[in-house]
C-alpha cells in the first residue's frame, strides 16, 4: 500500500513539475499565426486605363463642366475655359478651387503647357496645384506646374517642386504641347487644439508615372517670399494657380481624388 502511495506520489510531483515545464515550452509557429483575415480591403474597381478614375474617386473634373470648382476669391463660379474636354485656364478670372475639402487624399491630375509657351524661367507656362487652399491671405501648399523641359530656374522651383522647399528626385518633364501627369499622396497636416503643429504635411508625387516627391515632409506653406510655417487647418479644398504671366494658358484634364480614410 505504501510504496503504491509513493508511486503515486512521485508520479503526482512529477507531473506537477513537468505540466508546467512543457507549458513554458514556446509552440513551435505556424503559417497561419501572421495570416490575418480582417478588414477586407473594399472593392474597387480600377478605371480602364491608370489615367481613369477607379470607382470610389470623386471626380473633379471629366471633360464636361466645373460643377466641382469655385472662384478662390469669392465662391462664384469658376470662370475657367471649358472646350474639348479640357480646362483652360483664365487668367482673368484667377484661382480656381474644388466646392469640396479634403483631408488625406490620392490625386490624379494631368496638365499641359501650350506647344508654342514663350518666356522663361518662371515665366514659361506657370500654374501650380495647391494640396491645401486653406483660405484668403494663405499661400496654401504649392506643386508647381511649371515648363521644366530645358528651362531653368531654381530647382526648388520647377515642376514636380514643392514651391521652394522640395526640389523634385528627378525631372520627366516632356516637351511644351504634351500632356503631363501629377498621382499625388497628400497626408494633411495635424494640428492641436491650441494651434501648435503636431505632425506635419507629407507628400508623395509621381511625374509622368517617376516618382519626384518621396514621403517629404513639408516645413509649412509654400511661400514666394520668407520662411515658410503652419497655420492651423482642418479639411482644404484643392486650387489651381491662374499665374497670370505666362504667354499662352495652360490646360488641365482627368482630375478626380480618393479620400484617405
Ligand atoms: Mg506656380
Amino acid at each position: 500500500m505504501r510504496i503504491q502511495f509513493l508511486n503515486s506520489l512521485a508520479f503526482a510531483t512529477l507531473i506537477a513539475v513537468a505540466v508546467p515545464l512543457l507549458a513554458q515550452q514556446p509552440a513551435a509557429p505556424k503559417h497561419q499565426d501572421t495570416e490575418v483575415y480582417e478588414p477586407v480591403p473594399p472593392i474597387v474597381t480600377p478605371g480602364a486605363t491608370d489615367a481613369a478614375p477607379p470607382s470610389d474617386a470623386i471626380v473633379l473634373f471629366d471633360g464636361k463642366n466645373l460643377d466641382q470648382w469655385v472662384s478662390n476669391k469669392d465662391k462664384s463660379p469658376a470662370k475657367w475655359i471649358v472646350a474639348d474636354g479640357i480646362l483652360t485656364v483664365n487668367k482673368k478670372a484667377g484661382n480656381i478651387e474644388t466646392k469640396q475639402t479634403f483631408k488625406d487624399y490620392q490625386l490624379h491630375i494631368e496638365w499641359r503647357i501650350p506647344k508654342n509657351i514663350t518666356g522663361s524661367d518662371q515665366a514659361r507656362g506657370n500654374s501650380g496645384v495647391f494640396l491645401a487652399s486653406t483660405g484668403p491671405g494663405d499661400d496654401g501648399y504649392e506643386l508647381q506646374v511649371l515648363d521644366s523641359y530645358n528651362n531653368k530656374t531654381y530647382v526648388n522651383g520647377q515642376a514636380g517642386s514643392i514651391y521652394k522647399q522640395g526640389i523634385p528626385l528627378a525631372n520627366p518633364a516632356r516637351k511644351p504641347g504634351e500632356w503631363q501627369s501629377y498621382d499625388v499622396v497628400w497626408t494633411a497636416p495635424r494640428f492641436k487644439s491650441d494651434g501648435s503643429l503636431e505632425t506635419p504635411a507629407y507628400v508623395t508625387v509621381f511625374f509622368n508615372g517617376v516618382l519626384v516627391q518621396n514621403h517629404f515632409e513639408l516645413k509649412g506653406q509654400t511661400l514666394y517670399i520668407g520662411k515658410p510655417f503652419y497655420k492651423k487647418y482642418d479639411r482644404a479644398p484643392i486650387k489651381l494657380q491662374a499665374h497670370g504671366d505666362h504667354s499662352e494658358p495652360i490646360s488641365f484634364r482627368n482630375i478626380w481624388v480618393r479620400e484617405l480614410k
